[in-house]
């Protein structure tokens, strides 16, 4: 038993005393993000206190398996020791100083090592600190980088974006993004952007069949270009797979075809990676197995092994060059957090990448990966499996209520919701995007754990939708 586990184990009493008292209090002071609040004050969601491996341990003294690795985040699981002791080693040093103009060890080999890590010449690092905010500094790099392209700059700020596209939750990010229920209320804040459909087969509109609507997906970004394409300052896209939008896996070489056509006409192309990246679909960046290299590179959620906020927004040779000059001929990028560069969270994050390679946990990916595959065969036949999709270790099992009509459940029921509910009471924790169950296990799990959370998965759907 690890020392954090024995400390609350041997103050229980002291738990089981504080824990109404704390239930009150996270009812009357805190808020929680994406939590419909009145809902969750009557479900006493697990209190977590401690995690140890892939495992969490709430209040009551219950273990959980993390079936969702922190919402996406966690690589190694927790209480790692070499990222332990990574934090531990830079706080005997500095916690934290301003990047403004100044500078750090952890973070300059971290920068050192994404540029070796990503493709091409990927070579510059801006650093901030969220999947949101890599993006919004990516966006404003791109309109920036076109005033001041050499031989001649121009103004440029229409983005295209990809149908139920998610790429974080400031404006700038919600702009590009088209996920209705979380975007209407601010509609009118958000600035122009052109959509283009999004490759996957599920739902296909009427009078198209598979063929044909991938080559209508293929077809409108090539029209979107041909009448839009001096006003365009950048394409942005999840490469092969939308998260957010329900775990949506791209028709293959759709990015290396975004890769060419934004080429053709000069296009930045800015690859957010916050969710694929570090592993997740089998490859330490999803853009690595088109051989795609982006323009801009955003990453995040598990840059730290999820131990930390750290975000990085990664850009080629050409793009940073627009940004070089005296500072009177004012090309700086005036923008930055009070926490960029944060060195606790890049020791750590040079901690997570080089137990990636020690461990070989891209081996790992691959194996569990495939034993994933052979588990999810056993529930496609599932009446109220509409469909499974899987790209690495991101699967979204999309439940209906009528299989051959794909009728969506009625929203009120919150089936998803209720799954959640249902794995939790067998031990695993999940967290759903509407009816799609998503299993996002952490790239270092072991295959027995990975049974584990199927086991229970798999019986929360059959309770639920039996
Ligand atoms: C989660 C996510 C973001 C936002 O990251 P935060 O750290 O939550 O701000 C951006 N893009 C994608 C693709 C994501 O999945």
């Amino acid at each position: 038993m690890n020392q954090a586990v024995q400390k609350h184990s041997g103050n229980s009493a002291n738990l089981d005393s504080m824990l109404p008292q704390w239930r009150q209090w996270d009812t009357d002071h805190v808020w929680h993000p994406f939590t419909p609040m009145t809902a969750y004050a009557r479900e006493s969601p697990p209190m977590i206190v401690s995690g140890e491996g892939f495992y969490l341990q709430d209040a009551a003294g219950k273990r959980y398996l993390d079936g969702i690795s922190a919402l996406w985040c966690n690589v190694h699981g927790y209480q790692v020791p070499q990222l332990d002791a990574a934090i531990v080693d830079q706080l005997g040093k500095i916690a934290h100083t301003t990047f403004l103009g100044g500078t750090s060890p952890a973070a300059i080999e971290l920068a050192h090592e994404l540029a070796q890590r990503t493709p091409g010449d990927l070579n510059h690092v801006f650093y901030s600190d969220a999947g949101a905010t890599a993006v919004e500094a990516a966006l404003k790099i791109a309109v920036q980088y076109h005033v001041q392209k050499k031989p001649r700059g121009e103004k440029r700020t229409t983005f295209i974006r990809l149908d139920g596209a998610y790429h974080g939750d400031t404006l700038g990010s919600v702009s590009i993004g088209r996920i209705d229920a979380f975007h209407q209320p601010f509609d009118d804040l958000l600035f122009k952007t052109i959509t283009v459909p999004s490759p996957v087969l599920y739902r296909i509109p009427e009078g198209h069949n598979e063929q044909s609507w991938i080559n209508h997906c293929y077809d409108s970004v090539k029209q979107v270009f041909a009448k839009h394409s001096d006003e365009v300052a950048a394409f942005v896209i999840e490469p092969l797979v939308q998260g957010a939008a329900g775990i949506q896996v791209h028709t293959p070489f759709y990015l290396e075809f975004i890769r060419e056509i934004t080429k053709e006409y000069g296009i930045p192309l800015i690859a957010d990676e916050v969710a694929v990246g570090f592993g997740k679909t089998g490859t330490l960046f999803a853009c690595e197995q088109e051989e795609v290299v982006p323009d801009i590179m955003c990453l995040a959620k598990g840059i730290t092994g999820g131990y930390l906020p750290l975000a990085a927004t990664v850009v080629t040779d050409e793009i940073y060059s627009a940004f070089l000059g005296e500072s009177e001929e004012g090309r700086t990028f005036f923008h930055g957090h009070t926490y960029t560069g944060n060195a606790l969270a890049c020791a750590v994050s040079l901690a997570s990448l080089k137990l990636i390679d020690e461990n070989n946990v891209l081996d790992n990916v691959a194996a569990i990966s495939s034993h994933l595959q052979e588990r999810l065969d056993e529930i496609s036949d599932f009446p109220e499996v509409g469909e499974i999709r899987q790209k690495g270790v991101m699967v979204g099992i999309e439940l209906v209520a009528d299989k051959e009509n794909k009728t969506p459940y009625d929203p009120a029921l919150r089936i998803g919701h209720q799954v959640t509910l249902a794995a939790r009471k067998r031990g695993v924790i999940v967290r759903p995007l509407g009816d799609v169950i998503v299993l996002m296990p952490a790239i270092a799990m072991p295959v027995e754990q990975i049974d584990e959370l199927c086991d229970a998965v798999f019986e929360a759907i059959e309770e639920v939708c039996a």
